[in-house]
């Protein structure tokens, strides 16, 4: 036996980035149905097989882990959510490791990795201001200011759960309605775009409303990245007055791996200094923070054109689950919100290529001498990101990848 494999399961599979202190959690069927798993390096942990039998698992971890998903881990809410996270710590720090357990590791190469959970509502926001005041200097040059609510409220929308998939997942080039010259005009997309983003996913054991700050810090459980592909051309058209519809809803692709909240505790910081005074259920003074200093990266064809800053949002996750709930508007588990764009300062710090080529105006030179407007048939975006962990570690969030594939044939006229 070689020294390494003397080690505990963390010891022998984790790398940096899929440590012991990350623990991320997923969906994989290694050929018996797919279940919950927990990520440690390149391999999967079998939950349910890895904990049948632990004497410590309380009935309510042992009913959650009974589902192909993540779902019944959310719907158990953050007791049982802490409950698994410290059991698993342990577990995989132990030594020796017991043949028993290391059967239930799994090489993700050799395994299926599906959405790691159902999501029942989807609400995107749009919680930059350097992205914000972009778009309006892009569309409204006469007037490139905020809208009148945007430092009162983070200003979101619903979109379509149903057609949210997972990292991996072919994107078809949209048709729809858009404008040529003056003529409202039926055809492909010209302008494909992605929007990297960070993605909350929410739990919780009972359907509830009026969600306060401090409830929604119990309700997150993790987060994920997030790539809302976007139409601009079909968005740009339909958008007023209502906002986007069908310019979005074709695809929204998350990372397969939920990075749980308590493993981002070395990777909080304090949100910007808010110039506005919050409404009292958005004001999170004396709470901790609620800022995550994530770094993105977004590859288009494995060359880096953005790392965007995700410590600059404006609003916070805890913040806009408080928004989206103060109406009466019920959260069900599962549910996922995405932070908007995020976008830094700088050129190469902007989360989409209508900010980094202004709407296709200002092209965006790459590596081999070529320019990029707008996402071509072929081409792959894949968007990464990374947070401090403790002593000088790193956290990985994994990857979101969605290839470009050619718009299904038009009926000839
Ligand atoms: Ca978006």
């Amino acid at each position: 036996m070689s020294a390494a494999q003397t080690g505990s399961i963390a010891d022998i599979h984790g790398t940096q980035g899929f440590g012991l202190n990350n623990l991320p959690y997923g969906s994989f069927d290694a050929g018996a149905g797919f279940r919950p798993g927990v990520r440690i390096g390149d391999s999967v942990v079998d939950l349910r097989a890895a904990l049948a039998g632990h004497p410590r698992v309380s009935d309510a971890l042992r009913v959650a882990l009974d589902t192909p998903s993540l779902d019944g881990i959310l719907a158990a809410g953050h007791l049982v959510w802490a409950e698994l996270r410290e059991l698993v710590t342990v577990l995989l720090g132990e030594t020796p490791v017991d043949d028993r357990l290391s059967k239930t590791v799994h090489a993700i190469a050799s395994v299926r990795i599906g959405m790691p959970f159902t999501v029942s509502d989807y609400v995107d926001f749009y919680t930059s201001e350097q992205h914000a005041l972009r778009v309006a200097e892009i569309f409204q040059p006469e007037r490139p200011e905020l809208s009148r609510a945007w430092k009162h409220l983070p200003i979101g929308y619903h979109g379509r759960s149903a057609t949210v998939v997972a990292s991996g997942t072919d994107v078809v080039r949209p048709k729809g309605l858009r404008l040529d010259g003056s003529a409202a005009t039926f055809g492909p997309t010209r302008q494909l775009d992605f929007e990297a983003e960070v993605g909350f996913v929410v739990g919780t054991t009972d359907a509830v409303s009026e969600v306060s700050l401090e409830d929604a810090s119990r309700h997150i459980f993790g987060v994920v990245l997030l790539n809302d592909w976007s139409a601009r051309d079909i968005q740009m058209f339909e958008s007023a007055p209502l906002g986007p519809h069908l310019g979005k809803s074709f695809a929204t692709a998350i990372s397969p791996w939920v990075v749980p909240i308590a493993a981002l505790e070395n990777a909080r910081v304090q949100p910007p200094t808010r110039d506005t005074p919050l409404a009292p259920y958005l004001d999170d003074r004396g709470m901790q923070p609620w800022g995550f200093d994530l770094r993105l990266a977004v590859e288009l064809n494995g060359e880096v054109i953005s790392r965007p800053p995700f410590s600059t949002q404006y609003w916070t996750a805890v913040q806009m689950l408080a928004h989206m709930t103060v109406n009466g508007a019920i959260l069900r588990s599962g549910g996922l919100f995405g932070s908007g764009t995020v976008s830094g300062e700088r050129r190469d710090q902007r989360g989409c290529l209508l900010e980094l080529t202004w709407n296709g105006t200002d092209p965006l030179p790459l590596a081999d001498g070529t320019t990029i407007s707008y996402l071509a048939d072929g081409d792959e975006v894949r968007i990464t990101a990374t947070a401090p962990g403790a002593g000088g570690s790193t956290i990985s969030l994994g990857e979101v990848t969605g290839w470009i594939s050619p718009a299904t044939a038009m009926k000839p006229v």
